[in-house]
């Protein structure tokens, strides 16, 4: 369906929600603030958004509170709360064209992408979740006769919700989903890039017959809106997707306030271990899928591609061929695969990453920035061979199609490179040997491991990280325990 659309003409026809999304209803923000919401790929404005600030969080929180105490979403039962989650996704499915449009007009993403996976995938989750909560059951304790000991999942509350923009309707649906059909009232802050997909998605919602209050989305900019919500005392829980630095902020807003829960998706610089006895032609195409995919705004990217030496040279030159299926462009057009970065500031980022790969290792392939469109947000993808394990580029979250290539000779070396990183968010191994796959997996220090594949990821599997990756998992049954309290009630008898 989605391939016979006309994007260029549903964009310019596409209405922009921006105002804040408050107890059910959009309105500006308490001080009038306002900021621009600019499209990556060619500079223009595309709407000026509702600044939210430290009032605007309270009053979310105050009709989030409101609403969890008079049980208007709290109260129902899972599968009450299953109608109206399931109600939600298939709005989601009926507007796919307008949700997609609205990320990648907002930071860059190919609407090929945003169509068949993004959207649709918001709509998955949202199923997943909502047919999942009638299906959990809570415990009784084996005390023995004269006891009942249950042991039951609560709501938190007040959840507080703060996503980044490389994937800004499923980063908020990972945390909306679960946050939901556990019962728990949200206040969402968007990424300041992205919050236009947020803005639709609350009024789907209501419209899907979520009561008002549950779903308040406010954005602003991370240092206000979001260190708002980060300290707020009537906030349960915090739960972040974002780059580790920020991630470690609301840590300390936690620690200095009351003492919310924190979890934590944050960054990574995911190993790809190719062994020379892989499949090379399959592993070259996937290893281009794994740092080129959404133009390597991707946490659990592979942005670290260890080779092992007898097959370094020819592996190398697969692997550029295979960057040949990723063509650079205009996001509306659909022979489009990596769009522009998500702003200015972002692709001087990455671009400096590339001058500091020139220093420290070889350039195989790629390395330019280019404008088009009045845009300079566009990188050609980019190789570096022969690099050191403790270089730069090999180390430091560069968010961006730059991948570092470092050569093996033993598996423990591979290993020991993989592992030596201040993250752990995933890593993929190519080999013919399961055995080999196996052992090197067991001893991967990741929150995933993919084999024989890259970026394995799927509704009923846990994602998340280790180390400064972070802690807790989304998606999955695994989801839920981040959103509900363990309460037990002991009964005599
Ligand atoms: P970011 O940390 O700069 O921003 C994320 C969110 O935090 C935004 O909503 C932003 O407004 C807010 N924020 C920024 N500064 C803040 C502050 N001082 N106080 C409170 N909130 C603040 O990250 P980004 O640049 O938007 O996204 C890229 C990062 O996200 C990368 O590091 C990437 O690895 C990570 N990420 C991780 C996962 C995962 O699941 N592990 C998934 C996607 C992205």
């Amino acid at each position: 369906m989605t391939t016979t659309i006309d994007w260029r003409a549903r964009a310019a026809s596409l209405k922009f929600r921006n105002g804040l999304y408050i107890d059910g209803r959009f309105r500006d923000a308490a001080k009038g603030g306002r900021f621009e919401t600019v499209n990556p790929a060619n500079a223009q404005v595309l709407t000026a958004v509702a600044r939210g600030t430290a009032e605007d969080i309270d009053a979310a929180v105050a009709a989030g509170r409101r609403a969890f105490e008079d049980g208007r979403w709290s109260g129902k039962s899972p599968a009450e709360r299953k109608a109206v989650l399931l109600r939600l996704a298939a709005l989601i499915r009926e507007n796919v064209p307008e949700l997609a449009l609205l990320d990648t007009l907002d930071m860059g993403k190919p609407i090929g992408d945003s169509s068949t996976i993004d959207a649709p995938g918001s709509a998955h989750f949202f199923e997943w979740h909502a047919e999942a909560i009638d299906k959990l059951y809570d415990e009784i304790a084996p005390t023995g006769r004269g006891d009942l000991a249950m042991i039951r999942r609560v709501p938190l509350g007040v959840i507080g919700a703060v996503v980044p923009w490389n994937f800004p309707l499923d980063m908020a649906t990972w945390k909306l989903a679960p946050a939901l059909a556990t019962g728990n009232s949200v206040v969402l802050k968007p990424a300041e890039q992205s919050p236009l997909s947020a803005l639709m998605l609350a009024e789907l919602a209501s419209e899907a017959g979520l009561p008002d209050g549950v779903l308040n989305v406010v954005p602003g900019f991370g240092e206000d809106a979001g260190r708002a919500l980060g300290l707020h005392p009537d906030v349960d829980a915090l739960v972040f997707t974002g780059s580790t630095k920020v991630g470690k902020l609301f840590m300390t807003y936690a620690g200095t306030s009351n003492m919310k829960q924190v979890w934590l998706e944050t960054g990574g610089k995911s190993p790809n271990l190719v062994f020379a006895d892989a499949d090379l032609d399959r592993a070259a195409e996937m290893a281009a899928f794994g740092i080129l995919f959404n133009s390597g705004e991707v946490c659990s990217a592979n942005s670290r591609l260890l080779v092992h030496r007898s097959v370094q040279e020819e592996f190398t030159q697969k692997l550029i061929a295979a960057t040949a299926a990723w063509p650079l462009g205009d996001p509306l057009d659909l022979a489009t695969r990596m769009g522009p970065l998500v702003e200015k500031s972002h692709a001087d980022r990455v671009a400096s990453y590339i001058d500091i790969g020139r220093k420290e290792a070889r350039l195989a392939h790629g390395g330019t920035r280019e404008t088009r469109d009045g845009s300079d947000c566009y990188i050609q993808p980019t190789i570096f061979n022969e690099v050191a394990p403790d270089a730069r580029i090999a180390r430091e979250e560069i968010f961006g199609p730059v991948l570092a290539i470092t050569p093996f000779d033993r598996d423990e070396e591979a290993l020991r490179i993989a592992n030596d990183s201040e993250y752990g968010l995933a890593a993929s191994v190519w080999t013919k040997d399961l055995s080999r796959a196996l052992s090197v997996s067991d001893r991967l220090n990741a929150g995933t491991v993919s084999v024989n594949t890259v970026d394995a990821l799927s509704a009923m599997t846990p994602f998340g990280g280790v180390k400064q990756s972070g802690f807790g998992r989304d998606l999955s049954i695994h989801s839920f325990d981040k959103y509900c309290a363990l309460k037990t009630v002991w009964v005599k008898y």
